[in-house]
């Protein structure tokens, strides 16, 4: 469903335009790369560059590059590709903050000159102290009254290089007193020596994000300027710094609130810190929240999209269950892509009156909606593979599937009764010998009912594969929600498990990415990176077939 939700940025926008505010609208979206987005930035993007569709407007990607030791290449290339595989297009060239560092100093230059800023020599520790608290004003800098002749002088020298990193700031002239921290003569430049990936060494004074971000959005004509709640007491900072220097655009800032999604966490810095203490395998492992990740696990950009259309946009806290997420997947998989069998967990079935040129194979159809996804064939052969938990000694009522003496059909094949369960010394199933009612092809079984369909493939046409089946990376809902709990507590030891099956021929051929349902198993997805077509498989399962969260 491609219908826009109804929510409150929108009711700004529509108002707007019919006062003519705005003829047009543009918007953006400012990502640091400082690490790979996940799926709280895949709600962002679908907002920025959804409300740009939807507007025939435009939607900017600006990186926000002003902390030069946490941001590099890797980063930016990983969220250029994944805004363009969640399916968007930014406006013209891909912008960077860095870009505007002549003009945002141009302007700091402006603020001196109208004595609204100052050259601040207070230590970071003397500064908090000045600083204030919630309940206490803060109290004026002695470096405040420094002429704009002396403010210039030292800026100039900063941006010079004549002071050592950190021994004096640009700030904000506004109000000590003011409710509002972020108010408080906040820093607008520091100094620090640090590589830039754009600028390399050419500045040794970086502008900070709130000063940065307002005026990044004017010079390129941002109509609404949306982001993530925290920011609603720095709004009264945006727009300080806009009315306060010669610049023709006033952007408006809205929040929203923040996504969060259940048994995950959603914030880059702890991402990172799984990445580097190798609890998972990279960005991109299939158990991580990022776009890669999940681009990884097999999630399409049409379901990702989905679940950001029905998780809404408002103010109000967004914490969402994985269920929500999966369904969307699973809804836009059901219908895409083709069905063929695997088996995960294997049990050999020898089928003890098989007879050569006499049980036969049968054709059988990709999809049982969409004949246009073709066919293949189905061979059989005297020994199959099944499921292992599709056996039961000692079954439980109603049971439906394999157990000594019971018969069951295999999918699109024959009706098979199962005589007998070999096992080994220790008691373990070691292999089945049923025997095939010959007249159930296609047919059913003459006088009775057999109720159970089970997938199985034949040994001798089936290909190996290795199939990577994962769990929820935490067990706690909210692993980042304790106060006494470190998040890592949580880590879910059995979050993936590797196991070595057997999958269809059809598939022998599939491309990295290429997605299947393995019927009865669950939605899987060959691996972008491990996966060779016709060689080594190995299948990502991307969600089951039913929601399992539900427990
Ligand atoms: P994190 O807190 O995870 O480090 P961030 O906000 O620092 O994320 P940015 O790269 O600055 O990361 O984010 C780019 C944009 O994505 C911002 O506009 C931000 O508000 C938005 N965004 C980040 N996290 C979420 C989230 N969980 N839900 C919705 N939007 C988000
Ligand atoms: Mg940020
Ligand atoms: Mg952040």
């Amino acid at each position: 469903d491609t219908t826009p939700v109804q929510h409150f940025i929108r009711t700004i926008i529509d108002g707007d335009l019919a006062s003519g505010k705005h003829v047009s609208v543009a918007t953006r979206f400012p990502p640091e790369p400082n690490g790979y987005l996940h799926v709280g930035h895949a709600k962002s993007i679908c907002l920025n560059f959804g409300l740009a569709q939807n507007y025939q407007g435009t939607c900017n990607l600006r990186f926000d590059d002003t902390n030069p030791e946490k941001e590099s290449n890797e980063y930016a290339d990983s969220i250029m590709e994944d805004v363009h595989w969640l399916g968007f297009r930014w406006n013209g060239e891909v912008r960077w903050a860095s870009d505007y560092f002549p003009q945002l100093y141009g302007y700091a230059e402006e603020l001196i000159q109208t004595g609204k800023a100052f050259v601040c020599d207070l230590t970071p520790d003397q500064m908090r102290e000045y600083r204030g608290t919630l309940t206490e004003a803060g109290r004026n800098s002695p470096y405040r009254d420094r002429s704009v002749e002396e403010n210039l002088d030292l800026f100039r020298r900063m941006k010079a290089g004549e002071f050592p990193d950190g021994s004096k700031t640009l700030r904000a002239k506004i109000d000590m007193a003011a409710p509002n921290i972020n108010m408080r003569d906040p820093v607008i430049y520091r100094i620090k020596r640090a590589h830039h990936i754009r600028t390399g060494d050419q500045w040794c004074i970086y502008p900070m994000y709130d000063y940065t971000h307002c005026i990044s959005d004017a010079l390129e004509g941002i109509t609404h300027s949306l982001c993530t709640l925290e920011f609603e007491d720095h709004r009264p900072l945006y727009d300080w710094v806009l009315d306060n220097i010669t610049i023709g655009c006033h952007p408006q800032q809205i929040e929203f609130s923040r996504l969060e999604l259940h048994n995950t966490i959603t914030s880059k810095r702890k991402l990172l810190q799984l990445v580097s203490q190798g609890h998972v395998a990279g960005w991109d492992d299939p158990r991580m929240p990022t776009i890669h990740g999940m681009r990884r696990r097999g999630y399409t950009p049409e379901g990702i999209r989905e679940f950001a259309r029905r998780i809404g946009i408002s103010k109000s806290v967004n914490i969402v269950e994985m269920a929500v997420l999966e369904a969307a997947i699973r809804e836009d998989l059901e219908a895409k892509v083709p069905r063929v069998m695997a088996v995960v967990d294997p049990v050999k079935v020898v089928l003890t009156n098989y007879q050569e040129g006499v049980t036969a194979g049968r054709a059988a159809g990709f999809h049982p909606h969409h004949p246009e996804f073709g066919e293949r064939e189905v061979p059989i052969g005297r020994e199959i593979w099944v499921e292992r938990d599709d056996f039961s000694d000692d079954p439980p009522a109603g049971w439906q599937r394999l157990t000594v003496g019971g018969e069951v059909r295999l999918r699109y094949s024959y009706v098979i009764k199962c005589e007998e369960a070999v096992k080994d010394a220790a008691g373990r199933l070691v292999e089945l010998r049923c025997s095939i009612d010959h007249e159930t092809l296609g047919k059913n079984p003459v006088g009775r009912k057999v109720k159970g369909v089970i997938h199985w493939l034949s040994a001798e046409h089936a290909l190996a594969a290795e199939f990577r089946l994962y769990d929820r990376l935490f067990t706690d809902s909210e692993p980042d929600g304790h106060r006494d709990h470190d998040f890592l507590e949580f880590l879910n030891p059995g979050s993936l498990k590797v196991v070595q099956g057997w999958v269809e021929a059809a598939v022998k051929e599939a491309v990295p990415e290429s997605r299947y349902q393995f019927e009865r198993i669950g939605y899987f997805c060959a691996d972008r990176l491990d996966h060779q077509p016709g060689g080594r498989l190995v299948f990502n399962r991307t969600v089951s077939l039913k929601d399992t969260w539900a427990k």
